[in-house]
């Protein structure tokens, strides 16, 4: 309560607004060491460069996440390498990592998938054991505490993002905190040498953009509207999420770059309303979750659910059916993860995934759509949500290989 305090009374009249964002993410985190950049995959980036695993060392990660993770490996002069899911979590499987055949990775990423905490119990001992440096993918959870440790802090580093549709928004952007001291000059050396510094321009830009996401995307703006954001994205107007080149592999200009002011700004007015977030996703989630059996799907297993996840994963036979049934008539369901290097149009093998490496991912990629927690959804809206999902979805018939 008290840093939430600090923050507003910060967040307005600040002369040095990045300064206080990181601070403030340090207090939040209890430690660490935050910088903020560009995306949450130049979070990545950055701390993978610091760490200086070695040309063409291996990175391990779970086979169902954004292409812009493996992306950030590569860049990064490193190799990733593919662990299959669980089908019931949606994380990273601990008894494939223990029986990883492939000794030398030099690091692991663990993903929060949807939010749902990854089973450090199990696998940091594992990456321990192995000489694994541990990375945490916060992209999907902000404070979720892990048998009392926040997701965060257990690793070397983790990285956020701050995209319009993560647990809180800076307008694209993304945070690192890193856990370790060394590791954090290391980073701090680098961001000064390395790292583009986004211009007037550039900060203006991002700036006429929020105002525009702000008014033209939520739940009540009808598709032709949200049709327009995305040509203007395509017209180069907006700064998309991924290019076309990246989703081949290709490093885009300026990738290496520090988060803009106005960025910086709106970082500073979600933080200071995070427990109002967080709160909000959880009563959703609880909803989600005690309404779906009625409409015949199968809830998640219950250990996660009074946790503020950003997207609550359903399992549906007809997918495709109902992401455009859902575009027609404008109801908000995710598509998350079509493909296990999300999106579907990824050229997996520009980053070393062949068809067959993760077969629950891939059959999660076909059946799971995924309900929204953020605060444009009231219960009202979400209870329209799940009407919609009663009448086009079919239930999956479910797992590869249950348990
Ligand atoms: C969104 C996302 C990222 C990347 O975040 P950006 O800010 O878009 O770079 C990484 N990992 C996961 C799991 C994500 O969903």
């Amino acid at each position: 309560m008290f840093v939430m305090t600090l923050i507003r009374s910060r967040s307005d009249t600040t002369l040095n607004p990045t300064r206080d964002f990181s601070q403030a993410l340090e207090e939040f985190f209890g430690q660490g060491a935050c910088f903020l950049l560009a995306k949450g995959r130049v979070a990545l980036y950055a701390g993978l460069q610091a760490m200086n695993l070695g040309r063409g060392a291996k990175v391990v990660l779970p086979g169902y996440t954004c292409m812009v993770v493996p992306a950030a490996v590569q860049y990064a002069g490193l190799r990733p390498v593919y662990i299959d899911i669980d089908p019931w979590t949606y994380n990273l499987d601990p008894d494939l990592l223990e029986g990883f055949p492939d000794s030398g990775a030099a690091a692991v990423i663990v993903q929060h998938t949807y939010g749902i905490p990854a089973e450090m119990a199990a696998i940091r001992p594992l990456a321990r054991s192995r000489g694994m440096a541990l990375i945490e993918d916060c992209c999907h959870l902000f404070g979720t505490r892990i048998e009392g440790q926040r997701a965060g802090t257990f690793g070397a580093f983790a990285f956020m993002s701050g995209q319009w549709n993560k647990p809180f928004s800076t307008g694209l952007g993304g945070m690192l905190l890193v856990n370790d001291p060394s590791l954090a000059e290391r980073v701090n050396a680098l961001v000064a040498q390395e790292a583009f510094r986004p211009g007037a321009f550039k900060n203006l830009l991002l700036r006429v953009q929020m105002i525009a996401f702000d008014w033209l995307v939520n739940p009540s703006s009808s598709g032709i509207v949200r049709e327009l954001y995305r040509a203007l994205g395509r017209l180069g107007l907006v700064v998309g999420s991924s290019s076309v080149g990246e989703l081949r592999g290709e490093k885009p200009g300026g990738y290496f770059s520090t988060m803009a002011v106005s960025q910086v700004r709106r970082g500073l007015r979600e933080l200071a309303r995070i427990e109002e977030n967080l709160s909000h996703r959880a009563r959703l989630i609880a909803f989600y979750h005690h309404e779906l059996p009625r409409i015949g799907f199968a809830p998640l297993p219950a250990a996660n659910l009074d946790l503020p996840l950003l997207r609550y994963p359903v399992r549906v036979a007809n997918k495709q059916e109902v992401l455009q049934r859902g575009r027609t008539s404008n109801v908000e369901i995710g598509s998350w993860f079509e493909s296990p290097l999300h999106p579907g149009s990824t050229v997996m093998e520009d980053f070393g995934y062949r068809a067959g490496m993760c077969p629950q991912a891939e059959l999660a990629s076909a059946q799971v759509i995924n309900l929204p927690t953020h605060l444009k959804v009231d219960e009202s809206l979400a209870e329209k949500i799940l009407d919609f999902v009663g009448r086009c979805a079919r239930p999956a018939e479910c797992l590869v290989a249950s348990r």
